[in-house]
């Protein structure tokens, strides 16, 4: 369910600056430096097995799983959906992993009866069907096609006065308070964007709307951004991006919510669930909106919310009215979920898990099955070197997948269900979705900041021939707002990685389980309109995405990379001077952005008294001022703020303390032990029991989804959200709270660190 991403890697100003050369000075260099946490003689063995990896995965190999995993449509509840499971299970024993299929049973509904027609002024009849292409061979595959819907919509049959909300978000409303428009007892019309699908019918709800229709304007993935499918990448008129719609308390199956939802497991009611929309939800093309919004009259849209269609956009509400009919079954599906290990030699109770979801809405080539095809050629390629002799010091665990589209299904049950396991053996958890030309994004646990640095130096970029590091710095620069900016991308630390919100399969491992988590992805040069369409298929992909699958090597390489550095090493590379700068900044953020609402509250307060909004608008234009706040209160931030500096003091010790031992050039493995225990709870220490205010599901204090933004990142999330929506009395009483979780997480550093310490001494009196 991975949108395209929009992900800047920046760079963050570093207490110290990285010791692995770049790429292409590595190629110069006689003596590369020992790996972090390798000792002199493991890290020459590793480096060995590692360029032996990057060897082997194939683009045939990527191209021919694609063209297989994609011929048909592979849904949830599917037989092919069923068929590709064990397709890749006998693949992973054919390589010679020890594998399986775990399989749950799920809460997937599928539509029964959907109708939207436009029943005043005029009428029009939407015809909600995506017409086969005739160059495209899969695009005909119409009885086995899923119809264009969103999943989880209640059931509803509704007719209503139609208003335009732009993207249908928090802030769309308050301009159209502004603009004196209510959607009380209306059908909002959305475009797609600015948030997460499933927060727009939340929105809709709580503004009084009966229905919700979201469309996909030519303005964000058609027309308006380049040629249409098949002469483009780009969305057809008739093109639809299906996909979920629930709300954010929880992911994974509605019905069993914080446990695995296995054959015999206990249900929820599937009535009044609370995941499940409050009003009925149908996504449409711009070819069956445009009608629609066309007979929308009223006020011209703020230039902002204008779309691509050839038309003048009006709010309404009416007099365009709309039917909208929406009823689904309500059946149990099962879900299989292909796990497959390659047991540790010497650690086998520490994982690190690597997963990518097979399930799709149709054929799902580019989602998710160019993410799928790279995690199979690293398992094959990893197979191959066990043959060879490799063994991994810890569990490789790979997992496809099932059920991601709907909810993050398959990957929540299993981490639900095994979750007390989870919690003391899991490392690290890699993620990928989807896949294709460009620059490597990363998002994920700053623990492993520098950890994914280093791998990205040792990768090159397969088309211009840099490191994939390289070429992204190189980016960065081109992109920087300042001198400032280009300056400290120069001086050469590491490239910032962004914060994890949601959108795939890492939400469970990171905000459920707080397990370190990282997301991948090259992106950035193969854009399209394809989404969630019955047009993200083998055809498409081969002419427009990642075409000659080196990007799809190159995902492969990056990832196994990782998986075998961090499986092997004995010292495991966390870092956490990376992390405690990215939390001072988002400390900074939240103290920021409080006198930012303080200035603005006075300020529209003042403009309020001075008349300002009714001086300067027509007269014979309908406008209403802003209505009129208390002033946000000053904030306690003082515990978060020392909580800060210890974590900030912590990690530069550690970081000594590791510069230190690595410079004596081995480890003695006891103490190392025990610090790499410390190592693997570090995460861990950032959730709490009792999870976010409102939504204890969401356990992780430093990364969460956003209530109200679905895809994006809140950041120390319990005071921020409680911030942004005026909660100042529970901003304030989670500000301790917060810090507690980081005061504890330096006393672990710390205990680390003298641990390390102390090992260095003996090291070196030996
Ligand atoms: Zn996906």
């Amino acid at each position: 369910m991975l949108l395209a991403r929009g992900t800047a890697l920046g760079l963050l100003p570093l207490l110290a600056a990285s010791t692995t050369p770049g790429f292409a000075q590595a190629a110069t260099e006689k003596e590369p430096a020992a790996l972090a946490g390798y000792s002199t003689a493991a890290s020459a063995a590793e480096r060995g097995w590692e360029s032996k990896f990057r060897a082997l995965p194939s683009t045939d190999n990527l191209r021919e799983y694609m063209r297989h995993l994609s011929a048909r449509p592979h849904n949830v509840g599917s037989p092919y959906d069923k068929e590709n499971a064990e397709w890749i299970l006998a693949h992973f024993k054919e390589w010679g992993l020890d594998a399986e299929i775990e399989t749950f049973y799920v809460l997937f509904p599928t539509p029964r009866e959907r109708a939207l027609e436009l029943v005043a002024p005029t009428t029009f009849k939407a015809k909600l069907q995506e017409p086969p292409v005739a160059v495209d061979p899969t695009s005909n595959q119409q009885s086995e096609q899923l119809p264009t819907y969103n999943a989880y919509s209640i059931d509803g049959d509704v007719t209503a006065p139609l208003v335009y909300v732009n993207q249908g978000v928090r802030s769309d409303y308050e301009q159209l308070d502004r603009m004196g428009i209510s959607v009380k007892g209306a059908i909002v019309i959305a475009r797609y964007g600015g948030a997460w699908r499933g927060i727009k019918p939340k929105v809709a709800a709580e503004h009084g709307a009966v229905g919700c229709i979201i469309y996909s304007d030519p303005r964000d993935d058609g027309y308006s951004v380049g040629d249409t499918f098949p002469n483009g990448a780009y969305r057809p008129q008739d093109g639809v991006q299906r996909g979920a719609v629930t709300d954010t308390l929880y992911e994974g199956d509605p019905l069993t919510p914080g446990y695995g939802s296995t054959k015999d497991a206990k249900r929820l009611p599937i009535k009044d669930n609370p995941l499940i929309t409050k009003i009925p939800v149908l996504p449409i093309s711009y070819g069956d909106a445009q009608p629609l919004l066309a007979a929308i009259g009223g006020q011209a849209v703020p230039p902002a919310w204008r779309g691509g269609l050839p038309i003048t956009y009006h709010v309404g509400p009416g007099p365009a009215k709309v039917h909208l009919r929406v009823e689904s079954n309500w059946d149990i599906k099962p879900i299989y979920d292909v796990i497959a290990r390659i047991p540790g030699s010497e650690f086998p109770g520490q994982w690190i898990l690597r997963g990518n979801h097979h399930d799709a809405w149709v054929n799902g080539a580019e989602d998710p099955i160019s993410g799928q095809v790279a995690l199979l050629e690293e398992a094959r390629s990893m197979g191959e070197l066990v043959k060879q002799g490799w063994r991994p010091k810890r569990t490789i665990i790979f997992c496809a997948w099932d059920g991601e589209e709907p909810g993050l299904l398959g990957s929540t049950e299993w981490v639900e269900t095994h979750q007390d396991e989870l919690r003391k053996k899991a490392v690290m958890y890699v993620n990928s979705d989807s896949n294709g030309r460009g620059f490597l994004g990363v998002e994920g646990s700053h623990t492993l900041e520098h950890f994914i640095n280093g791998v990205m130096r040792d990768v090159p970029d397969p088309e211009t021939k840099l490191s994939v590091w390289k070429r992204s710095q190189l980016r960065a620069i081109a992109n920087a707002r300042n001198e400032s900016r280009r300056q400290e991308l120069r001086s050469r630390g590491d490239l910032h990685i962004e914060a994890l919100g949601s959108g795939s399969d890492y939400t469970p491992f990171l905000d459920f389980a707080g397990i370190a988590s990282m997301n991948l992805g090259f992106y950035g040069e193969s854009g399209g309109g394809i989404y969630h369409s019955v047009y993200d298929d083998f055809y498409w992909y081969t002419h427009f995405g990642d075409t000659d699958f080196v990007y799809g090597r190159a995902l492969a390489q990056v990832s196994g990379t990782a998986l075998m550095r961090m499986a092997d090493a004995e010292l495991l590379p966390f870092g956490f001077h990376d992390f405690a700068d990215t939390v001072h900044s988002y400390v900074g953020e939240l103290k920021d952005y409080l006198k930012a609402q303080q200035t603005d509250v006075e300020e529209t307060n003042k403009e309020l008294d001075e008349g300002v909004f009714t001086a300067v608008v027509d007269p014979k234009k309908s406008s209403i001022p802003p209505p009129r706040k208390a002033v946000p209160p000053y904030l306690n931030f003082a515990p978060l703020e020392n909580a800060d500096a210890a974590l900030t003091a912590s990690a530069l010790r550690y970081t000594r303390a590791l510069s230190l031992a690595q410079g004596a050039g081995e480890f003695d493995p006891q103490p190392v032990a025990r610090i790499n225990e410390l190592l693997i709870e570090s995460e861990r220490k950032l959730t709490t029991q009792a999870g976010l205010p409102g939504r204890p599901w969401f356990k992780h204090q430093i990364y969460a989804p956003g209530a109200y933004t679905g895809y994006g990142v809140k950041t120390l999330p319990a005071v921020r959200e409680a911030m942004e929506q005026d909660k100042w009395k529970e901003a304030d009483d989670q500000i301790p709270l917060v810090a507690k979780v980081l005061e504890d997480e330096a006393a672990l550093i710390e205990q680390a660190t003298s641990l390390l310490e102390a090992s260095s001494k003996t090291a070196s009196a030996k």
